[in-house]
């Protein structure tokens, strides 16, 4: 049985929530009442399927498929867990994806496809693995080990409880800690046992006994943390191995054990199995009539779960039971029932074997497309941002002068409305023009010419201070914007430049370069506009330039002078 230690706790009463209705099937598939758990998961199924809840979907089908596999139908959990799967893979949900791979993997094994059990469990390794999930992790390997067991492979199967087991104790998750050391000592009794049935050497009995022992050990551990269920699926094997060894009563102290345990928790598959194993102890110790009516009541609790597995047992061991005691004609009708339920079972694995062909077309087919619609996603994710930047890039072009760095003529524009709808602090403007800057084209180089526009516009911005708004007008242009400074102030700020340029060190850029400029002035009026205050500056910086250059000159009309 796919090992899927339930995480949920035991719910309360199930309303009719999808969620509740799922939690509640969950507890049912964990007590073995797989009908149950079908009927209220297709409810659920009824309530969801036409939704967007892709991941409860993918839940509720996943427990479908567990329920199904409990009660021997694994056509029907096939078609589940593989939906399922689908719909993790829809979700890109890896760890969805790996734990359903892993039970898939457990239910190819189940009708016997090995070989695809393995791929499927490979490939829930290798994301696993990805995830570095611990919990995932624990889950897959406790899958692997199922398989490994069912194909009678107990070295590999132990090996991979022991992964399992690590995942538990690095998660520190005491339950599932018990619950890989239940499947660890179950597979270790099956060991033993499989070697006793291969030689019957004193060694292997005294191997076997010593593994008993431990079981018993651990039942008591596990009953001392309220794990009785994993009490329940240890004592069978104990009853077994007791069994093996010719000690029936320590054999049927564990099966009664078992079974009251089962009885209490509501268990009935477990139940089932132990009815018709102490039946069959109890025929074998001549006590007949008891031993048939534990027998009936097994075929009856199969009969009731719908458990086509447990029902072929029970008929199987009935029929024995009667040939034993030489009741023929009974033994023979439950032998025809059992061939029956053989036939059923074996058409239903070939049905299996067929669906999972196409099932795997099928979940291939939407692992592609839920690929390309990633694909796509992230192609247009990255055109957005592509597109972002460009559209940043162009709107930093359309403010930024690219020679000087400093900002554009809209830029410009652009700031002092902004201040201008300010408040009403003051404002001057400064326009400085290089003096005779075709000369220095003409004399030195282009080059050299845009070479002295970028420092003389470093030389504006270190000038001023951060508040105020220094731009390129264009050409040998620049202008400032001075904000909330005296005329006096925003004079002597001018003037500060013009002697900086003058005293650059020129000749360091090319030997016999001189650069000086000449500045205009103008004081923003009371409901001036900005363009009146530009043109008042301009003519400013003409008086500087006919008054023979490298010189600051005030608007002669700024108000109040
Ligand atoms: P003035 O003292 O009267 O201002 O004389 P000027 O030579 O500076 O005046 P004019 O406006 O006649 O010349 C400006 C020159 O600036 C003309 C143009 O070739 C040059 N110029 C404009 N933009 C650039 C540029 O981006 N790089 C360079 N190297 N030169 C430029
Ligand atoms: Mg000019
Ligand atoms: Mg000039």
């Amino acid at each position: 049985m796919a090992q899927e230690p339930s995480t949920l706790a035991v719910s309360a009463t199930a309303t009719d929530a999808p969620e509740a209705l799922l939690s509640e099937a969950e507890r049912l598939v964990y007590d073995g009442q797989a009908m149950r758990a079908i009927a209220l998961a297709e409810r659920c199924w009824a309530l969801i399927e036409f939704t967007e809840n892709l991941r409860l979907q993918a839940h509720c089908q996943r427990l479908l498929g567990l329920a199904h596999e409990r009660r021997g139908a694994p056509d029907d959990a096939l078609r589940a867990v593989y939906r399922s799967l689908a719909l993790y893979e829809k979700l890109g949900d890896r760890h969805g994806q790996a734990r359903t791979l892993s039970l898939v993997a457990v239910q190819l094994a189940v009708i016997g496809s090995s070989a695809q059990a393995f791929d499927h469990l490979e490939r829930a390794v290798t994301i696993a693995a990805e995830l570095r999930d611990p919990d995932t992790d624990f889950r897959v390997w406790n899958n692997l080990s199922v398989i490994y067991d069912r194909l009678e492979d107990y070295p590999k199967a132990i090996a991979a409880i022991h992964t399992a087991l690590d995942n538990a104790r690095l998660l520190g998750n005491e339950h599932m800690l018990k619950h890989a050391e239940t499947a660890l000592v179950i597979s270790r009794i099956r060991q033993s046992l499989h070697t006793l049935e291969g030689q019957d050497a004193p060694e292997n009995r005294a191997l076997l006994a010593g593994i008993l022992a431990e079981a018993r050990l651990h039942c008591e551990a596990c009953r001392a943390l309220g794990f009785d269920v994993m009490v329940t699926t240890t004592t069978q094997a104990m009853g077994d191995g007791f069994l093996a060894l010719g000690r029936t009563d320590e054999a049927r102290a564990a099966l009664e054990d078992g079974l009251s345990i089962a009885v209490t928790l509501g268990q009935r598959g477990e139940e089932c199995d132990f009815e018709l194993k102490l039946g069959m102890v109890q025929c074998a110790a001549s006590e007949f009539q008891r031993g048939m009516v534990r027998l009936r009541r097994a075929l009856a609790i199969a009969e009731d779960l719908g458990r086509r597995d447990l029902r072929v047992n029970c008929h199987k061991r009935l029929s024995k039971a009667l040939q034993d005691q030489g009741e023929l004609a009974g033994a023979l009708a439950h032998y025809q029932q059992f061939h029956e339920l053989q036939v059923s079972i074996m058409r239903a694995n070939a049905s299996a074997h067929v669906q999972v062909m196409s099932l795997k077309l099928d979940i291939e087919r939407t692992r592609l497309e839920a690929e390309i619609l990633r694909l796509r996603a992230t192609e247009l994710e990255r055109d957005n941002r592509n597109l972002q930047n460009h559209a940043q890039q162009l709107s930093r072009e359309a403010l930024e002068d690219p020679l000087t760095g400093l900002g554009n003529r809209r830029f410009f524009e652009q700031q002092v409305s902004a201040l201008r709808s300010g408040s009403g602090a003051t404002l001057t403007l400064a326009i400085g023009d290089i003096d005779h800057f075709k000369r220095v084209n003409d004399n030195f180089s282009h080059a050299v010419g845009d070479d002295v526009l970028r420092e003389v516009g470093a030389l504006f911005r270190r000038c001023f201070r951060p508040q105020d708004v220094v731009a390129r007008f264009g050409g040998e242009e620049f202008v400032v914007a001075i904000l909330g400074s005296t005329p006096e102030q925003a004079a002597r700020a001018a003037e500060r430049l013009r002697g900086a340029i003058e005293a650059h060190d020129w000749p360091a850029l090319k030997p016999g370069l001189a650069v000086t400029i000449s500045v205009g002035l103008a004081n923003l009026g009371s409901g001036e506009a900005i363009d009146a205050v530009l043109a008042r500056a301009d003519a400013a910086l003409y008086v500087a330039k006919r008054g023979g250059r490298n010189r600051v000159a005030a608007s002669p009309e700024d108000p109040g002078r």
